[in-house]
């Protein structure tokens, strides 16, 4: 397939679309990020690269990095780590703190601010440096041993992060936080700061289009039993309240962050972002969803 040149003719047919939403305001640092950006980046399983926009400029990858520390955190615990976090679409907005009391303290899924919290705690656990841990790995499956965690970023969410700090006192007081809190919420800024460009993050994803297996360095990074729930969570629950939207109109797992950033991948294919920093009511990238639709549309590619 050209995907160069669907990628271009996808482009031209979003010149109608109008709807740019705004960028996330409530962690000021993203506030002053240009609304205008567009990149899209394409990696087939063959390493093949396709790119448009601004796809070499980096931007907050956001929420997108709580399926790498799943991955991590799945990797260390096995099936042990979901009697402290669910599997099921939450239904409720991803820093609600309504639906945390009512289930006792366990998240409904791990891409939730709450379940993203508890599996920072796992980490924790587990990792001796989970700060340079976490970072080396991101960097060993994006290709750029130089990436860093943003402290500009995390300072600025850290400012105002009072929700996040009910969340973790909340579960904390219900027992499903073992560690000091912050240091897991420090630890969770941290990872959510972190800054790729498309290409970078299409590249770190595509594990997940090839049954666990990175297929550029091959290494088996999950099973593919693994990969496959990995996936199953991320089309279930990478959307906030939008993953059915989503699911209906482009078909294909992936996860979205406040920093307009969507990664989507389609097994044994490709994995693909589109970053674009408006977004809907929803919370995801109002541009980012309109051209994966059309692109899916285009190439007739999706799970379904
Ligand atoms: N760091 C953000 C928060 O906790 C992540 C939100 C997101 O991208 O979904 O609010």
């Amino acid at each position: 397939m050209d995907y160069q040149k669907i990628l271009e003719n996808v482009l031209i047919k979003m010149t109608g679309f109008q709807e740019l939403g705004n960028p996330a305001s409530y962690i000021p640092e993203l506030r002053k990020v240009d609304p205008f950006k567009f990149g899209v980046h394409l990696i087939t399983k063959k390493n093949k690269n396709f790119g448009l926009g601004d796809s070499e400029e980096k931007f907050s990858i956001q929420s997108i990095s709580k399926v790498l520390s799943l991955v991590m955190a799945y990797q260390l615990q096995d099936e042990d780590l979901w009697k402290r976090v669910g599997v099921e679409p939450s239904g409720t907005p991803f820093n609600s703190l309504i639906q945390l009391e009512y289930d006792q303290g366990i998240p409904r899924n791990p891409f939730i601010n709450a379940g993203a919290l508890v599996i920072c705690d796992i980490l924790v656990e587990h990792l001796k440096n989970p700060k340079d841990e976490f970072l080396n790995f991101v960097r060993k499956l994006s290709g750029n041993s130089e990436l860093e965690y943003c402290a500009r970023i995390s300072e600025s969410e850290k400012s105002v992060g009072y929700r996040n700090a009910a969340l973790i006192n909340l579960m904390k007081d219900l027992g499903n936080i073992h560690n000091d809190i912050d240091t897991v919420l420090d630890f969770y800024f941290n990872l959510c700061s972190i800054e790729m460009t498309c290409r970078e993050l299409a590249r770190t994803f595509l594990f997940l289009a090839s049954y666990g297996l990175n297929p550029i360095t091959k290494e088996k990074i999950l099973s593919s039993s693994k990969a496959k729930r990995v996936n199953a969570i991320m089309q279930l629950c990478g959307f906030y309240d939008e993953a059915g939207e989503f699911s209906f109109k482009v078909g294909l797992p992936g996860k979205s962050g406040v920093g307009g950033g969507i990664v989507a991948i389609l097994p044994n294919q490709y994995s693909i972002v589109v970053w674009s920093p408006g977004l809907n009511k929803k919370g995801n990238s109002s541009k980012g969803m309109k051209f994966l639709e059309l692109f899916t549309s285009e190439t007739e590619s999706s799970i379904f």
